[in-house]
């Protein structure tokens, strides 16, 4: 049997019907969504640039929920629509109730609010050679070389025991100081940094923060006197004494501003956009249903999570049953008939997005990455159906039925997306929250921003996919 020569334009046409190619956003937008993409980008950086630690993001997505309208499940009346619920300042959900009842499903976008950092220790405050120091431990997965000689600054809480609250902030204003990790210099650095893997060349135990310098004018024989002085300055300002830094949250996190990156602007550099890049796209989503006064069929549900970086543990994480207790809130809201089995129910019947970051494939070390199935930087947002490592292990893996439901609506509302995982087989991987919401019954698919430089303290996200990764929530929440 001989086979007929394709034509050029039946070969071009044959290849544009059954190949799927991967193309660059800005090749597909028209110059009115392309201001779009940069007007997004300029409000993101905003709120990444303000919202540096969980506490920080839960505070600013509920004063701009409050001000759309939200108000708290507890004192939510009757026709309330626009109800948030917040889990001890520290994670966050906000939901805009469809027309459909909730035992038909609910639709979830759910990203995290932590990121990876550097925590004080409970005992931090130390002098040595008339210099003060904070001792630390790191939170998630940093590579500790990346946190020293560069200014951070510090956020937290301080809990005095008679319950006050005291906010800390030090860094971030322009006439601040800031602190830092000191680093060995090169010239005396080749044996006990040089010589080491490079995991091992910064330990974890030197990653302490310098705060002070000064010695407080006082007798000869007196001990300690740089550190008093810093007490000193800590209770002058704050009313708080060294034993109330044992409880208290304080978090070292990269100092100054998101910034552009490249002579183009075509790049957004700075601190947690694993995962406050998928934070920010849920909550302007569920704005932009609220803004077009598009109630949604299903409720639909922003979830902003706390300690994912350490594993989802803790009674403000994934795997805490809030989200069981937020439905039967719900459920008593809408008057609906609550039977033992209404959140399992609700929850087996909904779909979810796990909303967070994966690897973009860097040109420098294509060797970690398939090229074929990892992410394009500048590609769109990136569906990855399986996480995990060695053979998909503690991978969601979510099921082909759903991901075709999925890239349905997108191509629909004309998503940008590309679909892939993270990394070679067997080279590395990673988790996401995706595994405790299947827990629970429902349909979820992890999809996020590709990231450069992921965990690093200056993060790099492609503009284009951060807006891509917006409009990709808003189709899912608007999706019959
Ligand atoms: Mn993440
Ligand atoms: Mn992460």
């Amino acid at each position: 049997m001989t086979e007929k020569t394709l034509s050029k334009a039946e070969h071009k046409k044959l290849t544009k019907e059954l190949t799927k190619t991967r193309k660059h956003v800005w090749t597909l937008l028209d110059e009115k969504e392309k201001q779009n993409v940069l007007t997004y980008a300029q409000a993101y950086k905003d709120f990444i640039t303000a919202a540096k630690t969980e506490r920080e993001s839960v505070m600013f997505l509920e004063a701009k929920a409050k001000d759309m309208g939200f108000v708290h499940l507890v004192a939510a009346s009757k026709d309330d629509r626009l109800l948030m619920k917040n889990i001890r300042g520290k994670s966050l959900a906000l939901i805009v109730l469809g027309k459909a009842p909730l035992t038909n499903g609910v639709r979830i976008v759910a990203s995290h609010i932590d990121a990876p950092r550097i925590d004080l220790k409970q005992n931090p405050v130390y002098e040595d050679l008339s210099m003060v120091f904070l001792k630390t431990h790191y939170y998630g997965g940093i590579k500790k070389f990346h946190w020293v000689a560069r200014p951070l600054s510090l956020h937290g809480v301080v809990f005095k025991q008679d319950g006050t609250q005291v906010q800390i902030t030090i860094g971030e204003k322009a006439d601040d100081p800031v602190v830092t990790i000191n680093d060995l210099l090169p010239h005396l650095a080749s044996k006990v940094q040089g010589d080491k893997k490079i995991s091992e060349a910064v330990p974890a135990e030197k990653l302490n923060v310098l705060v002070g310098g000064y010695p407080l004018a006082a007798p000869e024989e007196a001990k300690d006197v740089v550190k008093l002085g810093i007490l000193k300055l800590l209770h002058d300002t704050y009313g708080i004494i060294e034993e109330d830094l044992v409880s208290a949250e304080i978090e070292i996190v990269p100092a100054g501003e998101a910034r552009d990156v490249g002579f183009d602007r075509a790049f957004v550099g700075g601190y947690g956009q694993d995962d406050r890049s998928c934070t920010y796209a849920s909550f302007a989503a569920l704005s932009e249903l609220i803004n077009t006064n598009k109630q949604p069929e299903q409720t639909s549900i922003a979830l902003f999570m706390d300690k994912e970086e350490i594993g989802s543990d803790g009674n403000t994480g994934a795997k805490s049953r809030l989200l069981e207790l937020i439905l039967y809130d719900l459920s008593r809201h809408t008057q609906e008939k609550i039977e033992p089995d209404t959140a399992l129910r609700i929850m087996a019947a909904s779909r979810a997005i796990s909303a967070d970051v994966t690897a973009g494939i860097d040109p420098d070390y294509q060797d970690v990455h398939e090229k074929r199935n990892d992410a394009l930087i500048g590609h769109g947002i990136c569906l990855t159906k399986y996480t995990g490592s060695r053979g998909k292990s503690s991978a969601n893996d979510a099921h082909a039925e759903y991901l075709g439901w999925i890239r349905g609506v997108w191509n629909e509302a004309k998503v940008i997306w590309q679909a892939g995982e993270l990394g070679k087989v067997d080279e590395g991987g990673g988790g996401t929250v995706a595994k405790y919401l299947a827990w629970y019954g429902m349909d979820v698919v992890d999809a996020g921003t590709p990231l450069l430089s992921m965990h690093a303290p200056f993060e790099i996200a492609h503009k284009a996919d951060l807006y891509m990764t917006y409009k990709a929530y808003l189709a899912f929440y608007e999706a019959k």
